[in-house]
């Protein structure tokens, strides 16, 4: 603990100025007073033939010593007044001239006293204001002679050293605080007495034995004729900032040290995107960790290049969030996934000052990711191609149907051109019917190859609306050689998502069939489908069938791989639906309708580009219940 500040600091001066305990005071008035008195007595009563009154500049330079000017001068006023009534009761007539002369000798004396003993008092008043001012300062402040003892010792050195001034002053300072430097001591008086100054960080031990650091600065004081009287030296306790800057530097080689062993390529720039720190990590890539100039080019993939630098010229520009995923080339020469990401610092006027980033290898993940889409795809081909398996007969049947009907179509044609004349009218007739049943049927094979062709996905944008129709035209004969009523409501308006066509026409499919399996053996009651969509801020599907409903024990295992309650059933499709559902953005659930059968809905996100404009003709309603033509 630095102690209080002490009132018998530098006695020196404040003897000398006037000041000092109460006890002192009152002793030297009272020396004054006999002093005064016995002057007096002996002036005034004693035939002595000599100028005793001098002897009052005593009493004026002992009250001068501890007395206000005021005071100093009333008591030289009383002192010239007692001098020349001594001098009237020591007189007979007529009056000696000598007598005369040695007052005014005393006079004069007195005089002269007084006036300097005031003037000494205004120098220590000034001096003394000084000292006040430098005990003020926090820093500590100690002047000492050539000789390294010291003579002034301020309230910030009895802080900071912990010794009071009375025990410090007339102590040799080094030995008195145990200094250490880069530099001896004799090194540091050497160049002070040379150059007039110096300044340096110095070690010193404090009264308590603790250590101090202090940034020490000394200065040279020189006499009227530059002579080298002394030496002032103003010290700065820096024992905490030298402290905390060995913490921050600490702290600073474990962050980096952590920031290395981060298995991520971490970065940080300026605030116009020129890096600043890159870690460890990016010498993998063969990028130099001292940092200089711009990395990108260097490690990124020519072909995502232009991209990333495009998107974080926009990021900088705009101070935004960035993030990239980009191939970054490993120093092996392959290139790796990575996901870039970097976030603004921002200062207080909002503005990005700086920006840190991370890198996140994701190769693995994207290699996993592309593995995992191949196995869906290839999932959802074979259980498509088992499903067109199922609905063969009736593809057949649509197939063979306008077959029938070219042939007929032919025949009949043949017959109007063997007619003489021939009937060319009815001829034309027989072959457009014949190209319409063509292409009917040429379109039937087209679903069907489309369905089972093993393809990767073709992401485009897709109005879902068109998906129900298409798939309600492929498994219409199906559902209605089940006996099963269909209805279809389409939206009005287009509900555009961004999907794959077949893998979407693979869901209704799936969902329309299951409804239609799930009503095979209902007997009692009208075996209904119904097909709705519709806008609900994403497209809505939903296919509701009048079939036996799904038991809360089925509920949740409906949609798991291989769940089935159906003797020849494979258990993949809805797994399937979900998992082509999810990988497009939406969601699929089943529930039970309030009066009968099951409802199965699904949801896709609408593609953000497309404008959704209602349509003329909303409603389509398809009979299951068709006819061949
Ligand atoms: P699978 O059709 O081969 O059984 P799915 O994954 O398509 O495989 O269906 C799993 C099970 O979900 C079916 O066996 C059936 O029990 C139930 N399910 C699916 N759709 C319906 C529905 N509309 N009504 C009642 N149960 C259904």
């Amino acid at each position: 603990m630095t102690p209080p500040p002490t009132q018998d600091s530098n006695r020196w001066l404040e003897a000398g100025a006037g000041g000092g305990p109460l006890g002192n005071v009152r002793i030297v008035y009272a020396l004054a007073l006999m002093v005064g008195l016995g002057v007096f007595m002996v002036d005034a009563f004693a035939p002595l033939n000599i100028a005793v009154a001098v002897l009052y500049v005593v009493v004026v330079l002992l009250v001068s010593s501890v007395a206000s000017t005021s005071v100093t001068v009333a008591v030289a006023w009383l002192c010239v007044a007692m001098t020349m009534l001594g001098f009237l009761i020591s007189q007979n007539d007529p009056v000696a001239p000598s007598s005369i002369a040695r007052c005014a000798v005393s006079l004069s004396a007195l005089i002269a006293v007084s006036i300097l003993a005031v003037r000494n008092q205004g120098v220590h008043a000034t001096l003394r204001h000084h000292v006040d001012l430098l005990n003020l300062t926090h820093d500590a402040v100690v002047v000492y002679g050539l000789d390294d003892r010291i003579t002034f010792w301020s309230h910030g050195a009895e802080r900071l050293y912990g010794w009071r001034a009375a025990e410090a002053l007339g102590r040799r300072l080094h030995e008195l605080t145990a200094t250490q430097g880069a530099v001896a001591d004799s090194e540091i008086h050497q160049q002070t007495l040379k150059s007039g100054h110096w300044h340096g960080e110095l070690k010193r031990v404090r009264k308590d034995g603790a250590t101090v650091r202090v940034a020490s600065r000394v200065m040279l004081s020189r006499d009227r004729w530059g002579r080298p009287v002394g030496i002032l030296s103003t010290d700065d306790d820096i024992t905490e900032t030298r402290r905390m800057e060995v913490e921050l530097r600490e702290q600073k080689e474990e962050l980096l040290a952590t920031l290395d062993a981060i298995p991520a390529m971490v970065w940080s720039s300026f605030d116009d995107g020129r890096p600043t720190y890159v870690n460890q990590r990016w010498s993998e890539y063969g990028i130099d960790t001292r940092c200089e100039g711009d990395v990108w080019p260097d490690i990124l993939h020519p072909d995502d290049l232009a991209d990333v630098q495009s998107a974080w010229g926009e990021a900088i520009e705009r101070g935004s969030h960035f993030e990239r995923t980009a191939r970054i080339r490993h120093r092996d020469g392959s290139y790796r996934w990575t996901v870039i990401a970097s976030a603004p610092l921002r200062g207080a006027d909002g503005r990005a000052k700086a920006w840190y980033g991370v890198n996140t290898d994701i190769d693995a993940l994207r290699k996993a990711e592309q593995a995992l889409d191949r196995s869906r795809n290839e999932l959802a081909h074979t259980t498509r191609v088992s499903m067109l398996g199922e609905l063969a007969a009736s593809i057949a049947h649509e197939v063979t149907q306008p077959l029938a009907a070219i042939v007929t179509a032919g025949e009949a044609g043949l017959r109007w051109l063997n007619r003489h004349p021939p009937e060319l009218a009815e001829v034309r007739a027989s072959i457009e019917q014949s190209t319409s049943d063509a292409r009917r049927a040429t379109e039937v094979i087209r679903r069907i190859r489309t369905m089972a062709r093993k393809r990767d996905a073709d992401i485009t944008d897709v109005d879902v609306n068109g998906i129900i129709e298409e798939s309600v035209e492929l498994v219409r004969r199906e559902v209605s050689s089940h006996g099963v009523e269909m209805s279809v409501m389409l939206a009005d308006m287009p509900l555009v998502v961004c999907g794959d066509r077949v893998q979407l026409q693979q869901v209704v499919i799936n969902l329309l069939m299951n409804g239609v399996q799930a009503m095979a053996n209902i007997s009692d009651g009208a075996k209904l489908t119904v097909i709705t969509a519709r806008c609900e801020g994403a497209a809505r599907v939903q296919i509701d069938d009048t079939g036996h409903g799904i038991s809360e024990a089925d509920a949740k295992m409906l949609f798991t791989p291989f769940f089935t309650t159906r003797k020849d059933g494979m258990g993949m499709g809805l797994s399937i639906c979900r998992s082509i559902v999810e990988a497009h953005g939406g969601r699929v659930w089943a529930e039970n309708n309030k009066r009968r059968g099951a409802r199965m809905q699904f949801t896709l996100p609408l593609a953000q580009r497309a404008m959704q404009q209602p349509t003329e003709n909303p409603v389509l309603a398809i009979s299951g219940d068709t006819t061949d033509e």
